[in-house]
């Protein structure tokens, strides 16, 4: 057993600790990261499969998602665009239909404009989620199916079918009762309303040489001290300050613990006096996205000559691309996320190749790969979505510091929550936060 004193200590490695850490230790706090996996980096996972460097989580960014941008102006690195894909095959009432990408955006096009046509009314500051909280609370019991449901006599069953596939795949789940309305309005207020730059935003613009490549230009700007493989199971708050206890039973003391981990795994760890009941019953229900994973499959077959799109509602898989593509022998790498993996799993290719063959019947799956998310014990789901209800009910809460312990990460952000950006902003913010509070006590 070892005891050892830091000014502040943060569990978990992704970009919300990584960030923290950095900008801590620059200001000359002594800085310990304790991350339960052997690698840094959470929910983004730069891996080497089917002959390419892949993305096994989170992966795209964009300009108009200020926190990630600057990091990556910041240390000058190459972002490249997501190849341009020609070919759409969606399914709408049981039938396949094929066109351009562009046909089927302007399907997606006419649905969102009445969808969302409200988000800015409940969200006219999309960075502070709370500014229009009562005309929020009144809403917040509504899913995303039940806004589906208003609008079923505004728009044809084609167009009802690609708004569901898409919301699907955006909120990582083959159920859209699921997942409040609440936060496909916050997503559309952030993108201006637009759900062009909104697609943009999600599926465009992704690091050359991956996530890692941000990650550890942020970690190694700063001197904090990195263990791996050490997962956090008890926080307790002493007379003297913070008692973080890991599972080999070694023991750290801090005057602040920031805990940047995600909200379903808050329950993983034993607080000492418990935190918030709001915030262990938040972590209980869990978030909506709890089913997740991703999904890469290397494609071949007689008629795929070109890059393409695959969707259809309500699939375990309702939206697929092709991110590689080989001309010479016409074989591509498609990306999908997978709403549900108790219904399809991503290792095993005949499973796969027989849901691709709804769309496309000739063809082949040559190998297939990904990581079930929320089999993952430290992230037990994908990305932030919340339940119907749950930004009212425990939105405050998980923001509200308590002595010197903090929660970061994407799914507490108040801008681009579930995102890269939004674990940066929350980082960076709760960071400045714990400074003030190591320099002032408060
Ligand atoms: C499949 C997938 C696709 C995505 N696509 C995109 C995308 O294209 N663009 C985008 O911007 N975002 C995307 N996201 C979301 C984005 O990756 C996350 O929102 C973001 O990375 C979360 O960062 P974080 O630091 O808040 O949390 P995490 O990355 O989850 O980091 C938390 C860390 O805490 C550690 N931890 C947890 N419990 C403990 C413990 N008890 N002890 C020690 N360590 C612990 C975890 O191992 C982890 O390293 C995607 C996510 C997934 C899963």
């Amino acid at each position: 057993m070892s005891t050892n004193q830091y000014d502040v200590i943060i569990v978990g490695a992704g970009f919300a600790g990584v960030t923290a850490s950095r900008n801590l230790s620059q200001k000359g706090h002594k800085t310990l990261v304790l991350e339960g996996r052997d690698r840094m980096g959470g929910r983004t996972w730069y891996d080497e499969r089917l002959g390419e460097h892949l993305e096994m989580g989170g992966t795209f960014i964009h300009w108009f998602q200020p926190n990630v941008w600057h990091e990556t102006m910041r240390y000058n690195l190459e972002v490249v665009k997501l190849i341009d894909l020609h070919q759409a095959y969606w399914i709408t009432d049981g039938q396949v239909k094929e066109g351009t990408q562009d046909d089927e955006f302007a399907l997606m096009r006419e649905g969102m404009k009445v969808l969302a046509r409200d988000a800015e009314k409940y969200f006219p500051r999309p960075f502070e989620p709370f500014y229009n909280e009562a005309a929020v609370k009144e809403i917040d019991h509504l899913s995303v199916a039940d806004r589906l449901r208003e609008i079923e006599s505004e728009v044809s069953k084609e167009v009802s079918d690609i708004l569901t596939a898409y919301w699907c795949a955006y909120f990582c789940t083959d159920d859209l009762e699921e997942p409040a309305l609440t936060q496909l309005y916050r997503w559309v207020a952030m993108s201006y309303n637009d759900w062009d730059v909104m697609e943009d935003i999600f599926e465009l613009y992704k690091f050359k040489h991956g996530t890692k490549s941000l990650l550890e230009s942020i970690f190694h700007d700063g001197n904090a001290e990195l263990k791996l493989s050490t997962p956090v199971t008890t926080i307790e708050e002493t007379e003297h300050g913070q008692k973080v206890t890991t599972k080999d039973g070694d023991e750290y003391t801090a005057t602040a613990v920031i805990a940047a981990i995600p909200t379903n795994t808050i329950n993983n760890i034993e607080f000492k006096p418990a935190l918030a009941d709001e915030i262990h019953q938040f972590s209980r229900e869990n978030q909506s996205t709890t089913n997740g994973g991703k999904l890469w499959a290397k494609v071949r077959g007689p008629s795929i000559t070109d890059t393409f799109r695959l969707t259809a509602p309500a699939y375990p898989v309702s939206s697929m691309h092709t991110q590689f593509f080989d001309q010479e022998t016409n074989e591509g790498i498609i990306m999908a996320y997978v709403s549900n993996t108790n219904k399809l799993d991503v290792t095993n290719k005949a499973q796969v190749q027989e849901l691709l063959r709804n769309w496309i019947p000739d063809i082949e799956v040559i190998d297939c790969t990904g990581h079930k998310w929320d089999e993952d014990e430290f992230s037990k789901g994908t990305w932030s979505v919340l339940r119907k209800n749950q930004l009212t009910k425990y939105g405050k809460a998980v923001r509200q510091p308590r002595n010197g312990f903090y929660l970061a990460g994407s799914d507490y952000a108040n801008g681009w929550s579930g995102f890269i950006d939004g674990a940066i902003e929350s980082g960076s913010s709760i960071g400045e936060f714990v400074d003030e509070y190591l320099k002032n006590g408060a």
